[in-house]
């Protein structure tokens, strides 16, 4: 009953599921549905159950894979842990710094235009009970670039952060292209694309707000041109399922990525 789920799929995603054509066919996705309503509430035992039941399957897979592989777990714990290599270490610190720099930036730019919104949002309804005519479309197309931004922001460090961190388990043999760090690279560029698209509806909505938003741009296209320059081959990455339909990747007519 395994079969319609496309394997890998979720290791690559954004994690929008509510979003996501593939619900039906991530494996991910399957059990997390399976944990109920009060297996999600920590003062019930059943979530530490869950917890338990996850980490069993995790360490049951791994070690079907190293028995795959040849390799004795009892001989991997043995072995020292490895040093991390200070280059990727400072390469890691500056990437955090820079795209928490730009998740910081988005909290304050929301911070400060709360109370614009909230007169926008009272302006409009009062047209409405007015009988005025309103441009619903337009500002449901706002709302979603609002969601937008927000989803993004974090995992957008969050996956650069993999993406470099990743870069010292990369091994000789290993497929280059097919990396974890071009994986992550590659979805975190797609975030920003989108953060990017999202922005330029927001600054046709609000003029008022065009410089502090062009300067939220600034640093976003920065971050993709450094993901240019780590990864350059993120683009050739093949992400399961979504890179087999890419229609289905389809999320925002505003920026179809
Ligand atoms: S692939 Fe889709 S359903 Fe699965 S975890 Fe990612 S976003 Fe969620």
């Amino acid at each position: 009953m395994e079969e319609h789920f496309i394997p890998g799929v979720h290791n690559y995603c954004d994690r929008w599921c509510e979003r996501c054509p593939f619900t039906a066919r991530c494996r991910v996705y399957a059990t997390e549905q399976e944990f109920s309503e009060a297996a999600n509430d920590p003062q019930d035992p059943a979530f530490w159950q869950n917890i338990k039941k996850s980490f069993e399957g995790v360490l049951e897979m791994l070690n079907k894979m190293m028995e795959e592989m040849g390799i004795d777990p009892a001989e991997v714990e043995k072995m020292p842990f490895p040093e991390t290599d200070p280059d990727v270490k400072a390469l890691e610190k500056i990437m955090r710094e820079k795209t928490m720099r730009y998740a910081d930036a988005v909290n304050d730019f929301f911070q400060e235009a709360g109370e614009y919104f909230e007169e926008k949002g009272e302006q409009l309804q009062e047209q409405v009970e007015a009988g005025e005519p309103v441009d619903l479309e337009g500002w449901q197309f706002f709302h979603d670039a609002v969601d937008v931004i927000r989803w993004y922001q974090y995992f957008i460090s969050a996956k650069i952060h993999r993406a470099v961190t990743s870069l010292e388990h990369i091994e000789d043999d290993d497929d280059r292209i097919q990396s974890d760090s071009n994986g992550s690279a590659k979805i975190a560029m797609i975030a920003i694309e989108r953060s990017l698209g999202a922005w330029e509806v927001l600054r046709q909505q609000l003029l008022e707000k065009n410089s502090e938003i062009f300067e939220l741009h600034r640093q976003l296209q920065h971050l993709r041109s450094e993901i240019n320059r780590l990864f350059p081959d993120w683009s050739a990455f093949h992400r399961p399922g979504f890179d087999d339909e890419p229609g289905s990747m389809m999320r925002m007519d505003f920026n179809p990525n």
